[in-house]
């Protein structure tokens, strides 16, 4: 078979054609739902490197991968992360990328933003959960919100293809907001996907409680806005509608209450360069050893990735009452 075409095909029949790589675990938040307030992060030589990131992200593009998602921890407190965002941007002149993409949590936007965009990123999704100064201050312990309006801002300017906000929903916490933070994704003509909170890791709140699924956002938000069920689709698990008289969409990411698993089109890197794949299960393939105990060997990272196909499972198994059935952080994992 030649490059660049699609060879990654699971047992199910599905297509793995998205990349989502975590590039740090570190972060200069510590959103309530995400990460404890005190965290150990991995030492430094765990990580990959900037080099190795590339090498693989290459051969996953060599293997039919069309999209990949840079994230973290928040990827834009990583050295040098410019630099990295246009080595893999010129990919797409070479293998079968066609989109870059990037999560972030936008403080460091308004010093990154433009050199994105340079760097061939075509869409940004930055999280923004509140919009109140207090109140963001204490879902993300250390985040300040100017600083991320601001970063928002400089995204808009920079001129990105399209730009999305994440909001993870929990109640007693950020669920009356619902609908102001869509306002504000028109008024600035963005589009916004609400999330379930997802059992990842151990963190201080009990999540059955502060759980808030995408149906009563769903509900809040129609007592407000016209909204039509849309046929579009980024290759993400979002099922979207679409405003009357808005280009915004609103999406809804809901992996308790509607299963997104048989249409999975997508792996994870950790941090340390395990292949994950699948959010909610332990199958994994250490690709980090591979890389470097063979260094350069692209041809046999690349079977690596090839034979992984065969343990991708058929899809997750979120229970939110059992806390926390994945140990792993979605720092570590990359969300
Ligand atoms: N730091 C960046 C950011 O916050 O956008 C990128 C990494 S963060 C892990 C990616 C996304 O995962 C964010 O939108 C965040 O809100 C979401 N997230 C983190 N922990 C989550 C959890 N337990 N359940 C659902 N979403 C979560
Ligand atoms: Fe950091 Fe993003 Fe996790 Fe918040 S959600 S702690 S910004 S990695």
């Amino acid at each position: 078979m030649s490059e660049n075409q699609a060879q990654l095909i699971d047992r199910f029949g599905r297509k793995v054609t998205y990349v989502r790589m975590s590039i740090t675990d570190r972060c200069d938040f510590r959103c309530v739902y995400c990460m404890d307030e005190e965290m150990t992060f991995l030492p430094r030589e765990q990580v990959l490197t900037l080099e190795e990131v590339i090498f693989l992200m290459r051969a996953f593009c060599e293997l039919g991968v069309e999209k990949v998602r840079i994230t973290g921890g928040e990827p834009l407190v990583r050295r040098n992360v410019d630099w990295l965002m246009a080595e893999i941007g010129k990919l797409k002149h070479t293998t079968a990328l066609k989109e870059l993409t990037l999560t972030t949590n936008g403080s460091q936007l308004r010093k990154y933003a433009t050199h994105l965009v340079e760097a061939g990123v075509d869409r940004i999704n930055i999280s923004l959960d509140s919009l109140k100064k207090d109140r963001f201050k204490a879902l993300t312990r250390t985040g300040d919100l100017d600083t991320v309006l601001d970063g928002i801002d400089a995204a808009k300017q920079a001129g990105f293809k399209r730009i999305k906000l994440n909001a993870v929903i929990m109640k007693g916490r950020n669920e009356d907001e619902v609908i102001d933070l869509a306002l504000f994704a028109i008024k600035n003509n963005l589009d916004i996907s609400y999330i379930e909170e997802m059992p990842l890791g151990h963190v201080t709140h009990q999540r059955e409680e502060s759980f808030c699924s995408s149906d009563e956002v769903l509900e809040t938000l129609q007592t407000a806005f016209q909204l039509h069920q849309s046929t579009s689709k980024t290759g993400g698990p979002s099922r979207y509608y679409q405003l009357a008289d808005s280009e915004s969409k609103i999406g809804f990411i809901s992996p308790h209450s509607h299963n997104f698993c048989e249409s999975c089109n997508r792996v994870r890197v950790t941090t340390e360069g395990r292949l994950l794949l699948c959010l909610g299960q332990e199958d994994s393939v250490d690709l980090r050893g591979i890389i470097r105990r063979y260094p350069g060997d692209i041809e046999r990272l690349k079977q690596a990735i090839i034979d992984s196909m065969d343990i991708k499972p058929e899809g997750h198994d979120f229970n939110i009452s059992e806390q926390p059935i994945i140990f792993r952080h979605m720092s570590v994992t990359g969300g």
